[in-house]
């Protein structure tokens, strides 16, 4: 790979995989660094993984600002729907749940003329955010929200539900319509040499080389893990699940405008939401419980799941480096952690985004020092992440089976620990907000949602008056009402499905 600028410049990519990694990291190549000629290998008959339908608001931005990808279109082909945040049916069993939404930030906002943010009023209150997406989620209600004088505008901080196929089949379109070659061959011979890998042998007999190589081949890590033999750096100690179960059902309830994560007996369950059918999986530590039991769980959770059952094992971790002479990894390749906030997507865009950047910035003569910088960067997202869901786990107090004492015993918070320590003593100042490294994933507020949503115990003691607190309820019920008038999800739906609905 070259190191600096007398070295020749990177003009052709393969990327090997064509699932959600593969399609986004050439389509974000290629509308970034647009002298490069790109081309996606992929076996059909190896598949994708079928699974990674929750996403964040970032993914949505990226999609249609990044990637340039028309949004009327997106809807018409991918048929995505609204999330608005997670419902953690989570944390203390006194109460169902607390949402973490999107929107606006509720550790920055406060009500004028009170004295603190609305997170200390959250920790008084012993409240999940109230916030106008946490109010839609509540009461099942779509971001279309109707002004004083009945006109309705769309709040477009939200993310989406997307089924993994029929992206994956979409991004397929995209790519064609913009240059992107796409062979189905499987890669079964990989040459290397000092550039880390010189050719690749496919299926049909065929070789290929390139400047580039985009290791997208899911958990198989073809290129990164099995050729290049990058270290897996384990998160096993802070995630101790390692099996999801996943189904379907036909829907014939309301839709709802989130996420939902629920604690079960080994782990928990998500559940996505479509307009005919709604997703499940029940993600668990195969340490505590067979396949069968996890199977019975989720039987006695959703009657209404229908086989078959499908049966996906994972390792959470990432690769030491994602970016490793010539050939650079995204997706499942480069690292995974199990889906309870949603980053996969989101992930696998940022590196994308990084890698092409460095491609521009560099005329695609990327140094040394770039590369070394990008995959610091990356490995700080990853760690926020494994930190953030580390806190879901260690502080979970719903449940008293074998893995939830576990978790609560031994689970190691990794970079959380600092932030957890600081609101155990300090309690939910802002301050470490604006004091936090910068680039993390995950803002002080979705920590603070965390931990005031599961009551983890802080020192600190709330001054806050009686007066006070009823100025902040008499605020949120005057923002709840507000909510109350948007739109429903089916009346959201029925509106955007009309002919003449258009997405700006
Ligand atoms: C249980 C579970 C739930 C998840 N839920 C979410 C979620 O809610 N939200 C989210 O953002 N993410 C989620 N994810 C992560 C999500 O699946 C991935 O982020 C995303 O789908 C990317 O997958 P991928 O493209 O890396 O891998 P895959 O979809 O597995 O694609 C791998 C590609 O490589 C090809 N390939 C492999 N080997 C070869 C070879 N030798 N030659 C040629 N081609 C090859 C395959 O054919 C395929 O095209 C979840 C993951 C799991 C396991």
């Amino acid at each position: 790979m070259s190191n600096d600028h007398s070295s020749p410049r990177i003009q052709s990519v393969v990327v090997v995989g064509g699932g959600s990694a593969g399609l986004l990291a050439a389509l974000t190549l290629k509308a970034t660094a647009r002298w490069l000629s790109v081309r996606i290998i992929r076996s059909t008959s190896l598949g994708v993984i079928g699974v990674g339908e929750a996403t964040t608001p970032w993914f949505r931005r990226y999609l249609h600002d990044t990637l340039g990808i028309d949004q009327n279109e997106f809807y018409r082909q991918v048929r995505p729907l609204w999330k608005l945040g997670n419902r953690l049916e989570w944390g203390p069993a006194d109460r169902t749940h607390f949402n973490y939404p999107f929107g606006e930030s509720f550790i920055k906002s406060r009500y004028q003329s009170l004295s603190k943010s609305n997170a200390y009023f959250m920790l008084a209150e012993g409240i999940g955010p109230p916030s106008t997406f946490s109010f839609l989620m509540d009461s099942n209600r779509a971001p279309l929200l109707r002004d004083a004088r009945g006109r309705i505008g769309m709040d477009t901080r939200y993310a989406y539900h997307i089924e993994n196929k029929v992206f994956v089949e979409f991004l397929e379109r995209i790519a064609v319509q913009r240059g992107i070659t796409l062979d189905d061959e499987e890669v079964v011979e990989v040459a290397q040499n000092k550039q880390g890998i010189a050719s690749l042998g496919l299926s049909n007999g065929s070789r290929v080389s390139a400047d580039l190589y985009v290791d997208a081949s899911g958990f198989r890590s073809r290129l990164l893990g099995e050729a290049l033999s990058e270290p897996f750096v384990s998160f096993a100690d802070s995630l101790y699940c390692d099996t999801a179960l996943t189904g379907q059902w036909q829907r014939d309830e309301p839709i709802r405008s989130y996420t939902t994560s629920t604690t079960m007996d080994h782990g928990w369950c998500w559940r996505t939401e479509f307009e005919g059918h709604v997703n499940r999986g029940y993600v668990f530590s195969s340490q505590f419980c067979s396949e069968e039991e996890a199977r019975a769980e989720l039987k006695r959770l959703d009657p209404k799941i229908t086989e078959p059952l499908h049966v996906i094992k994972f390792s959470t971790g990432r690769r030491a480096n994602f970016w490793v002479n010539n050939v650079a990894a995204v997706g499942n390749a480069a690292g995974f952690v199990e889906p309870l906030e949603s980053t996969g997507l989101q992930t696998i865009g940022e590196t994308a985004t990084r890698l092409a950047n460095c491609l521009v910035d560099s005329d695609g003569c990327p140094t040394e020092s770039m590369r070394r910088l990008a995959n610091e960067q990356i490995n700080r997202w990853w760690e926020d992440i494994r930190g953030f869901l580390a806190v879901h786990f260690k502080f979970n107090t719903r449940r008293n089976t074998a893995f939830w004492q576990q978790c609560r015993e031994d689970t190691n918070l990794a970079d959380a620990q600092p932030i957890v320590g600081f609101y155990k003593e300090s309690g939910p100042s802002g301050l470490y907000y604006q004091m936090m490294p910068k680039g993390a994933i995950f803002g002080y507020a979705g920590y603070l949602a965390l931990l005031i949503g599961q009551r983890v115990p802080t020192r600190y003691q709330s001054q806050i008056s009686k007066n006070e607190l009823c100025l902040w309820k008499t605020a949120i019920d005057e923002n709840r009402q507000r909510v109350e008038q948007a739109l429903t999800n089916e009346e959201a739906l029925q509106l955007i499905h009309r002919p003449d609905w258009r997405w700006h």
